[in-house]
């Protein structure tokens, strides 16, 4: 079976072909934890969770925001990068929360505009984000509409929080591509009151995936916007030209996805 679908919310087109191999990549075996080290100043905390500053940060608080004149694009790596750590092994319920606090704290200065977040969770791997603070807005997702008609629709749902939802990408970049966001309003994320039951949520999909898939790495990243999402995808193999070409090839329709993870 083979179709072509655009995603409402992202624009994104890819190649559904259910011939299509999709192995998960070797798992890394971390020897040691840097995370689990004292490591430093700690910029803030909220229960288990910590802040600390990123040892090697690609951005940092000399400069001014203004691009420089020019035929080409550039500008002073002015921003903030930081660790956001939970608890080794998972478990992260304050690490959201602590995010969007670092993020209202950062806001205030008046340079830095557009926040990502992201992690690659791995199987028995320490639990942390990378909080980025850019000089420039980034464009905001408006998944809303879509939410909910999927929500009256169902097929792809993977798991129903009380607040929040776990839906399988219409048009995924990556086989089992999740989103995980709230399942009412449009709020932001530092506006969000789901921070817990996202992190909750978060740990359950991931221990889905990583039964289903064997336990790839899977990269999560925060898409802000009208409501905010985590956005979930497990590395898998891509042997194709076609995705580097900006149209991934995906093996792995996401009804079928849905269905197995829900089992
Ligand atoms: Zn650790």
């Amino acid at each position: 079976m083979r179709e072509i679908r655009t995603c409402p919310v992202t624009g994104t087109t890819v190649v559904l072909n259910d011939g299509w191999p999709e192995r998960p990549l070797p798992a890394v075996e971390a020897t040691s934890c840097w995370a689990c080290g004292d490591r430093g100043p700690v910029i803030a905390t909220r229960g288990e969770a910590r802040a600390v500053p990123h040892p090697v940060p690609a951005l940092g608080v000399e400069g001014t925001a203004a691009p420089v004149p020019g035929l080409a694009v550039k500008r002073d790596a002015v921003g903030a990068h930081e660790l956001i750590l939970g608890p080794h092994g998972g478990g992260q319920a304050d690490v959201l929360r602590l995010a969007a606090e670092r993020m209202v704290d950062l806001r205030r200065d008046s340079r830095l505009r557009g926040f990502a977040l992201a992690q690659a969770v791995t199987p028995a791997g320490h639990d942390g984000w990378q909080l980025f603070a850019f000089p420039f807005d980034l464009p905001p997702s408006a998944p809303a509409r879509w939410r909910d008609a999927e929500l009256a629709q169902g097929a792809r749902v993977v798991q129903l929080g009380e607040s929040v939802v776990a839906l399988a990408a219409w048009a995924p970049r990556a086989a089992f591509e999740t989103w995980i966001l709230p399942r009412q309003g449009a709020a932001h994320f530092v506006a969000s009151n789901v921070h817990e039951e996202s992190s909750a949520l978060l740990h359950d999909v991931c221990s889905r995936l990583s039964r289903q898939l064997g336990g790839p790495a899977i990269d999560v990243t925060l898409e802000d916007g009208e409501p905010w999402r985590l956005v979930l995808r497990p590395r898998l193999q891509q042997p194709s030209l076609l995705p580097a070409l900006g149209y991934p090839i995906v093996g792995v329709f996401p009804e079928f996805a849905a269905r197995a993870l829900r089992a």
